[in-house]
């Protein structure tokens, strides 16, 4: 679930809640603040750092500081937005071998579940769902690197008494998926999810892409052939599965006459002081210096897509979610479009 509707729903008695995305912000709705979120800034002291933890294999590092450099939009007060102290990633593994190296992301985790409804939760479903991939595209010659390999975020110890909750840990969390891909070199960010909406008519399959990007042209034809794909698969596998096509998430959520993208794909956010404080942050944990008004997100550096595999929200698409079959056809269609998407743009 990454759009949308969002925020706490009652579906089916079950408890769905925002993806990470990252809609608008809003004041409106108490209960969205906790759990929507744009998130920017990780922190990672020297003396209790952050660590991809699940990340880590027993391959040395090879992350290169010099890509989290940060990149913010000239037309900001650059004098007020600084970036926050990037994540400690000297700890990731890169897969050896030659194969283009794919980002795999698997949506939510920890404490953000994602949607859950029908029997399903989103963030044990897309970690599934990533575990395919990965097997596929490594099977198929690609390297791969995974934001996460267990239930957990993508970076440790934010979830636990006394750390920040919602807004902070989701923001933390997204921009160290962020920082992994861009340390790692990836060529592609593929990120997984499933959809939720409190409407359970709403069925189908759909990727987004960001259209203000300097490889938007890339990461638009990423997503619409992962999209293709995945529909042409189930498709002839025999499952009748709804294509709600390729879309630019740069304006997924309009507030107060901003646009907001998907924080995975979009470009630099900047977050003020009083918009984290307003959706529940803690501005200290996020990076803020005292007195610093604004702290900018650093975006990804590659092409990049997030599928929407069906809803879990609709009883036959969760049927579907549910099904070895199904499943394993769906991860089959996404590699296949990530394998022909390489073929025809090496990367
Ligand atoms: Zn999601």
């Amino acid at each position: 679930m990454s759009h949308r509707g969002v925020w706490p729903l009652l579906i089916a008695g079950m408890l769905m809640v925002a993806c990470a995305g990252d809609p608008a912000p809003r004041t409106s709705t108490p209960a969205e603040v906790s759990t929507i979120a744009a998130a920017s800034a990780p922190t990672a002291s020297p003396t209790n750092p952050t660590e991809p933890a699940s990340l880590i294999a027993s391959a040395a590092a090879t992350a290169a500081p010099s890509v989290l450099a940060v990149t913010v939009p000239s037309t900001l007060n650059t004098n007020a937005v600084t970036a926050a102290a990037p994540l400690d990633l000297s700890q990731i593994a890169i897969p050896p071998g030659n194969g283009a190296l794919i980002l795999v992301d698997a949506g939510h985790g920890g404490d953000e579940i994602g949607a859950a409804a029908n029997g399903i939760v989103e963030k044990d479903s897309n970690l599934e769902m990533a575990q395919r991939v990965q097997r596929l595209l490594t099977q198929s010659g690609y390297r791969v690197l995974m934001t996460r390999v267990d239930s957990g975020r993508a970076i440790g110890d934010i979830d636990g008494p006394g750390q920040p909750q919602g807004f902070s840990a989701q923001r933390r969390d997204l921009q160290a998926r962020i920082d992994i891909a861009n340390a790692a070199g990836a060529a592609l960010f593929v990120s997984l999810h499933s959809n939720g909406l409190n409407d359970p008519s709403a069925n189908g399959i759909e990727t987004y892409y960001n259209s203000q990007r300097p490889f938007s042209a890339e990461s638009s034809v990423l997503a619409q052939t992962i999209q293709s794909t995945v529909i042409s698969e189930m498709r002839r596998t025999g499952y009748s599965v709804r294509d709600r096509g390729a879309l630019d998430d740069a304006c997924l959520r309009a507030f107060q006459g901003q646009c907001f993208p998907l924080f995975l794909l979009g470009p630099p956010r900047v977050t003020s002081r009083d918009e984290t404080l307003r959706r529940g942050g803690d501005p200290s944990t996020l990076g803020f210096a005292p007195g610093q008004d604004a702290i900018a997100s650093r975006a990804t550096g590659m092409p990049g897509a997030l599928v929407e595999l069906l809803f879990i929200s609709n009883w036959e698409d969760a049927q579907l979610l549910a099904d070895d079959t199904a499943r394993e056809t769906m991860a089959r269609g996404v590699v296949l479009g990530i394998a022909r998407f390489l073929t025809e743009n090496p990367r």
